[in-house]
């Protein structure tokens, strides 16, 4: 078996994260990294949305039912991009697309009618209790996290990497808001040593 995908989890939100599962840049030349079901289900496991257990039954479920699974991959995808969207327009100053944020309404409508509030340690937590195989598991969880970024009373500023080559999106902290790369030690630095190539070939 295959190891499965690793996927980075550092944009400082999980609808963020989740809409970083494309490399590349859109939309010219998006590299797609949820190419299959199970890279669904391992994004989902590594985000903490899923317990091992579950995993393990939704691949199940999936390779009982591929033509099941490769559509709510799909769905999962569109939600992706809905998000993406919404949070670059937002960084633009621009206002979203009412289609993209009911789409996100709606998956996490469908999430909610498939949960129970329950209490756990003094506190109440949304709780799934729908079939532990549903397909949707994950998107629903992404999209209820998604409302509920965008509902906070400081939504986070959020940036889009500055490279040609990447379309990650990150919670921007810094002062300013200035940051401009997704992750220094990845496309800041292919920048840096382009400035650096570029200066020591105009030197010599
Ligand atoms: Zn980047």
């Amino acid at each position: 078996m295959t190891p499965p995908r690793q996927f980075d989890l550092g944009s400082g939100a999980l609808p963020l994260d989740f809409a970083n599962t494309v490399s590349g840049s859109r939309p010219a030349s998006p590299r797609e990294l949820l190419l299959d079901y199970d890279d669904l289900v391992a994004w989902g496991l590594q985000a903490c949305l899923l317990a091992e257990a579950d995993a393990a039954k939704l691949r199940a479920e999936a390779k009982r039912h591929p033509q099941a699974a490769r559509r709510a991959l799909e769905r999962a995808r569109d939600l992706r991009e809905a998000i993406y969207r919404v949070f670059t327009a937002r960084g633009a100053a621009g206002s979203p697309e009412a289609s993209d944020i009911a789409l996100i309404g709606a998956a996490a409508g469908e999430g909610f009618a498939r949960s129970s509030l329950v209490e756990r340690d003094g506190r109440y937590a949304w709780t799934w209790s729908g079939a532990r195989d549903d397909l949707d598991r994950v998107r629903y969880a992404v999209a209820r996290a998604a409302s509920e970024l965008l509902q906070e009373d400081d939504v986070p500023i959020v940036g889009e990497c500055a490279s040609d080559t990447c379309t990650w999106l990150f919670v921007d902290t810094s002062k300013n808001h200035s940051r401009r790369w997704c992750s220094m030690s990845d496309c800041g630095n292919r920048a840096k040593a382009r400035r650096h190539y570029a200066r020591t070939r105009t030197t010599n």
